[in-house]
């Protein structure tokens, strides 16, 4: 029967891009045609070996609309080119097992020939074209990410410690819709709009930063789903060649209404603030209400699909202890990573004091005596300045991470860099110098004085933050305004 079984647009879509292993069954069975005389099944499968070194975790990311809309006209100009009677791709996303397929294409045509050539042409055309990247882990610990599309950049952010840079934190406003006790005073002032920087001048920074060696950025604030449109910011940003992960951490108040939208934007992961799990104690610290829109907002991010979703809880003596055990409770069962995170002397209202520091190894103790012994996690990321810890009578493999930048400062392997909503590069999130992006942006500096400033920020970047030490310097910027 003439023409039966050949794929049909919405099976071919369907294919395209998958969670679950590839059914390579099913391609052969959507190309099948009978005036098709040779079926051409190519599987691309995950390596377990890379320069000798064992290959412990491997996962593909995406910018999906665009991988799909990539692939689809790989395919159209395939079927085009070689004749085709049809043709189907499909590319796992996510994690991958060694040994797994990660893409597979088939093709039928005619004669053999055509079929063979296309598979090998489709195979070259989608590691160079398609916005999928490849992150190896190996079992050394380090990380890899590999699209073959995009030149390697050689390091060009190395500061006088020898730290190489590819993370910079981008603040989008300054306003936020709560009033955090250890982050914002009530009476607030903000930046006018003007001398916010526009979605196309922090593109331009950040395409900028990308060429001198930057791979991931962070979209932050104040509150970044209060600027309008964030997901056109995000669209720009993830398409930036050398850009391997665009995230954004956010409060969750406006992420039921936007979720959607970020995710099919490209955002590729999203950190969410919550400190308490209890109506009372969360307005106790926001100083508002919200929690309910929270929960709402992590609820409709998990249904967008956004997978790995971080927890960041601020951890403050005499107001958050009793929310330790429900918070990492809740995370447990709804698969969200909790990390406990100490507070620095950053708080708009100037009343940081040391007796506030409820120290991540305190956070651990406490956990330990009421939910259950932790052992050091078997994962690490250089990229993270969380130590990860797992329960030990788990076997479900839920971890919990602290971030101790006061007890355990991590500014050894720090690899952050800022730029304030107000477009100021800074080194450190306790700098008391900024480099001014805006006014090079503003007064038509060129993208290579843009360089320069982003180079002369991170040669001026001091070994430590000193919290503790008679030197200490406390930033005159507080959280909301630098950009957390
Ligand atoms: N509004 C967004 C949010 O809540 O995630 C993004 C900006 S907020 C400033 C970023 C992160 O900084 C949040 O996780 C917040 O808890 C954290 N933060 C703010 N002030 C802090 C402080 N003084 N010490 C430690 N973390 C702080």
């Amino acid at each position: 029967m003439a023409g039966a079984g050949i794929a049909t647009a919405a099976e071919a879509a369907a294919l395209l891009l998958v969670w679950e292993p590839i059914d390579t069954a099913r391609m052969l069975a959507a190309v099948a045609d009978d005036k098709a005389g040779a079926n051409v099944l190519f599987t691309g499968t995950t390596r377990g070996v890379t320069d000798g070194i064992q290959t412990r975790r491997l996962a593909y990311e995406a910018h999906e609309p665009l991988a799909r809309a990539e692939l689809t006209r790989l395919r159209d100009e395939a079927v085009a080119n070689y004749a085709l009677t049809a043709c189907v791709i499909s590319h796992r996303l996510g994690e991958v097992a060694v040994g797994e397929t990660s893409v597979a294409i088939a093709t039928s045509a005619p004669h053999r020939r055509e079929a063979f050539a296309a598979a090998e042409w489709l195979m070259e055309r989608i590691k160079t074209d398609v916005p999928i990247w490849k992150c190896e882990e190996g079992a050394d610990g380090g990380r890899t990410w590999i699209h073959p599309g995009c030149p390697p950049v050689a390091p060009t952010l190395v500061d006088g410690f020898g730290r190489v840079h590819t993370d910079l934190r981008i603040s989008v406003t300054d306003r936020c819709n709560l009033r955090c006790t250890y982050c914002m005073p009530l009476d607030a002032v903000f930046k006018p709009r003007e001398e916010l920087l526009s979605y196309e001048e922090i593109a331009r920074v950040a395409r900028v930063a990308a060429g001198q060696g930057i791979r991931s950025l962070r979209i932050t604030g104040g509150e970044p789903l209060l600027r309008r449109g964030v997901d056109t910011l995000v669209r720009q940003l993830v398409v930036i060649p050398g850009i391997e992960e665009v995230s954004l951490t956010t409060n969750g108040l406006l992420l039921e209404e936007q979720a959607v939208a970020l995710r099919s934007a490209g955002l590729h992961r999203l950190n969410v603030s919550l400190d308490a799990i209890s109506a009372d104690v969360f307005e106790r610290i926001a100083r508002r209400q919200g929690l309910d829109r929270v929960l709402a907002g992590l609820a409709a991010a998990k249904a967008a699909g956004f997978r790995s979703i971080r927890i960041n809880a601020v951890s403050i003596r005499g107001l958050t202890e009793e929310e330790i055990v429900p918070l990492s409770q809740f995370c447990r069962r709804e698969g969200f990573h909790l990390r406990f995170i100490e507070f620095m002397p950053l708080d708009g209202e100037s009343s940081w004091a040391d007796a506030q520091v409820l120290s991540g190894r305190e956070v651990r103790e406490i956990l330990t005596k009421q939910v259950g012994p932790l052992v050091p996690g078997t994962r690490t990321d250089d990229g993270q300045p969380a130590v990860d810890y797992e329960y030990a009578d788990d076997g479900t493999a839920t971890s919990v991470g602290f971030i101790d930048p006061v007890t355990q400062p991590f500014c050894d392997r720090c690899d952050r860099l800022r730029l304030t909503a107000d477009g100021q590069f800074r080194n450190c999130l306790f700098s008391t110098t900024e480099w001014d992006a805006r006014q090079v942006l503003r007064t038509g500096g060129s993208d290579d004085e843009l360089a320069r400033l982003l180079r002369d920020c991170v040669r001026a970047k001091r070994a430590a933050h000193g919290i503790g030490t008679a030197s200490f310097e406390r930033p005159t910027r507080a959280m909301y305004q630098i950009g957390g």
